[in-house]
Formats: structure tokens, C-alpha cells, sequence
């Protein structure tokens, strides 16, 4: 059985299974990590994991988690942030509309 090698910042070296860490590779590389309990002080130990930690970890047999960032997530916004006022304000503006989807669906002409 594959014995992988790493270390708690408290109690030092710490040989794990591979079913005992969680690899998560993440859309965004830099927030890769895995982590593991500590069997001595049972903290929970987690560090980050570039490439070449994902592939070592992956051939030692850790089953990697997928972990998918919204590309939205990355998007840089520019102006104020929206209040509970301009919610309200279009709360409001709601009600003087009759027929919003007459408003927003494009007519057909015949
Ligand atoms: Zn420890």
C-alpha cells in the first residue's frame, strides 16, 4: 500500500493511506490544497497543492475533488455597491409596470 510522506506544523512528519488525505483542485490553480487530520493532534492539517503536488498525490493514488469557480466569481466591479435603497427603487418601479414580460419579450409582427 502507497504511504505518502508530509507533515502537521505541530507534531512534525506524518505518513498517511491515500484514503486518509482529500486532494481539491480548484478551476483557480493557486486554491488547490489538501488536507488530513492529524493522528496525533487530530487538527485538521491543510495545505496548498501546486501542479506538481496535485500529480504526486494522484499517482500515489488520492482521489482529487473537482472544484469549479464560477467564472463570475473573478469578474472586477466598478461604482458603488447596490443598497437596500436602489431594491426598493426598483421594487417600486415594479408596480408601475402593467405587463413586464409584454415589456422584456420582443412583439412579432404578423
Ligand atoms: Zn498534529
Amino acid at each position: 500500500m502507497t504511504t505518502i510522506k508530509t507533515s502537521c506544523p505541530v507534531c512534525g512528519d506524518v505518513e498517511l493511506t491515500p484514503g486518509q488525505m482529500r486532494l481539491v483542485v480548484c478551476s483557480k490553480s493557486d486554491w488547490s490544497f489538501y488536507s488530513f487530520n492529524c493522528g496525533t493532534c487530530r487538527d485538521e492539517i491543510r495545505k496548498p497543492a501546486d501542479n506538481e503536488v496535485v500529480s504526486l498525490l494522484v499517482s500515489g493514488g488520492v482521489r482529487a475533488e473537482r472544484w469549479e469557480i464560477p467564472a463570475e466569481a473573478f469578474e472586477e466591479h466598478t461604482g458603488t455597491a447596490i443598497s437596500y435603497d436602489d431594491v426598493l427603487d426598483f421594487a417600486l418601479g415594479l408596480d408601475r409596470v402593467d405587463n413586464l414580460a409584454a415589456m422584456i419579450i420582443p412583439r412579432v409582427e404578423v
